[in-house]
């Protein structure tokens, strides 16, 4: 086996592994498998040891979105030296993950602040898929969405203010075209980029999800679209329509920014339990689509009617 040194991630685990393999008086055999098999293969058609390392991932994952904290203080057997910052161990890449820790709370802080999350909401909010599913994004998407989420993109509100443009209206409505308008305004452009992109959406979460969960997710970005409340049945599932109606409570800003409550992943870790489904590595997928889709429908539905309505504003 490599020595091990601190930049490899989870170098403390292997260190006490090492350290009872050690200690063992059992004569242990290596073999090596190789890790997420079930990507390119059915799991029916795995060896024994790659479908046991499929079952631990998926448990290791399922606990892990439960959000326990684990007691750090408890000193293990074989234990390595440790180092931590803000309360929190940093193994792998060192300096990168101090400054992701320093950085890490005066962030979040901003961002509640600009999604105007009240305190008390702060922990229920889903930080874990929201950093995921930024960084999964490429570059012009983080850009765009850096913008977007900071109220700072050229509409017509914003030209304005920057003395490029002197008409506040919004062009396809004239209502006062603000980031927020973009996404409600009732153009009938607009409403067909919105429709053509739900249904896109609509395809990729019947593919992933249940159906009680897709269609809660579709209500809720309807919800948001009609500045409305939710239209669930009375007897719709009721951990579901209460998810629904905390995510229409959060805001467009934080819905759109894919600031979500935690309870929409511990939903589907559920869903995929109940159903063994396979379909687990995909867990951010949709939340990663839902905001994609967004973005596409507001953008090309602006871009598109303003376009047909011939009044390009940047000048
Ligand atoms: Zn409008």
């Amino acid at each position: 086996m490599k020595k091990t040194t601190p930049r490899w991630a989870s170098y403390d685990l292997i260190c006490m592994i090492k350290y009872h393999l050690k200690q063992s008086p059992i004569h242990l055999v290596k073999k090596h498998v190789k890790g997420h098999q079930d990507d390119h293969k059915k799991f029916k058609d795995l060896d024994e040891w790659s479908q046991a390392n499929v079952l631990a991932d998926q448990l290791a994952k399922a606990k892990l979105r439960l959000g326990n904290t684990v007691d750090t203080d408890c000193i293990l057997a074989g234990q390595n030296w440790m180092l931590r910052c803000n309360r929190k161990l940093i193994t792998g890449d060192v300096e990168c993950l101090l400054r992701n820790n320093l950085h890490e709370e005066p962030m979040r802080k901003r961002w509640c602040m600009q999604f105007g999350i009240p305190e008390n909401e702060v922990s229920a909010v889903d930080w874990d898929t929201f950093k995921r599913v930024y960084k999964a994004n490429p570059e012009w998407k983080k850009g765009w969405f850096a913008k977007h989420n900071a109220r700072i993109r050229p509409v017509k509100y914003n030209l304005a203010r920057r003395k490029h443009d002197d008409d506040l209206p919004c062009p396809c409505c004239r209502a006062l075209e603000t980031t927020d308008h973009t996404f409600i305004c009732d153009d009938a452009k607009i409403e067909e980029a919105f429709i053509a992109n739900i249904a896109d959406l609509e395809s990729h979460l019947r593919a992933t999800n249940s159906k009680a969960i897709s269609d809660s997710i579709l209500e809720t970005c309807k919800s948001i679209r009609y500045n409305r409340e939710h239209t669930l049945d009375d007897d719709w599932d009721e951990e579901l329509a209460s998810t629904v109606s905390n995510q229409i409570l959060l805001g467009q800003q934080a819905f759109i920014g894919g600031l979500w409550p935690k309870k929409w992943l511990n939903l589907q870790s559920e869903y995929f339990s109940r159903t063994r489904s396979r379909k687990n590595h995909r867990r951010f997928g949709w939340q990663r689509q839902s905001s994609t889709r967004k973005h596409y429908f507001i953008k090309c539905g602006r871009s598109k009617t303003q376009h047909y309505t011939k009044t390009k504003t940047v000048r």
